[in-house]
């Protein structure tokens, strides 16, 4: 493997028809070209510089279905590549975690989702995946998996009166530990 030197793309951002739109699945032929490759290290690279701790491809305007997620540290999760991920598994317990989003400049909202998930998929050298995953790890599957299908946080939200500007988090609520998904 030759060092990561990836190129900045370009975050679409919301009111972009693009992150309305289905993806389309990725050929699995396609998974090893280098044009999928370098995609990949280039969804990284900018994700890492936003930071973020997900990015879907949708975000710089492929519409295809592959997100990348890392989340370093303790609570973290490792670098993770879904190729055609679906959910094959809900866990029957909620939670509610601050949400932002690097295509919603500025907002932080409450969203609950189930906190555990089992995800199928491919990595990126094309193999399956069967995994479950929990709490911040699960919450972030489920946002980038919902940008393949055009929704945002913001159609996940129950209760609108929790969305906050990035001052106001700041100042009102930061106590609570959050991570821009
Ligand atoms: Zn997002």
């Amino acid at each position: 493997m030759s060092m990561k030197t990836g190129t900045m793309l370009k975050i679409a951002k919301l009111g972009n028809p693009i992150l309305r739109k289905i993806a389309a699945p990725v050929d699995s032929r396609e998974i090893k070209s280098s044009e999928l490759q370098r995609l990949i290290d280039d969804m990284f690279e900018t994700m890492y510089d936003e930071p973020g701790i997900g990015l879907a491809a949708p975000q710089v305007s492929r519409s295809i279905q592959l997100v990348v997620m890392a989340c370093p540290g303790e609570s973290g999760f490792p670098e993770t590549v879904l190729i055609n991920p679906s959910i094959v598994y809900y866990g029957p317990e909620q939670v509610e975690t601050w949400e932002g989003c690097l295509s919603v400049d500025g907002l932080r909202g409450k969203v609950t989702r189930p906190s555990l998930v089992r995800v199928k998929g491919l990595d990126r050298k094309g193999k399956p995946l069967d995994f479950e995953a929990t709490e911040l790890y699960a919450v972030c599957i489920q946002h980038e998996l919902d940008h393949l299908i055009g929704k945002v946080f913001l159609d996940r939200m129950t209760d609108l009166s929790t969305l906050t500007q990035l001052h106001e988090f700041s100042q009102y609520w930061k106590k609570e530990p959050t991570k821009v998904i």
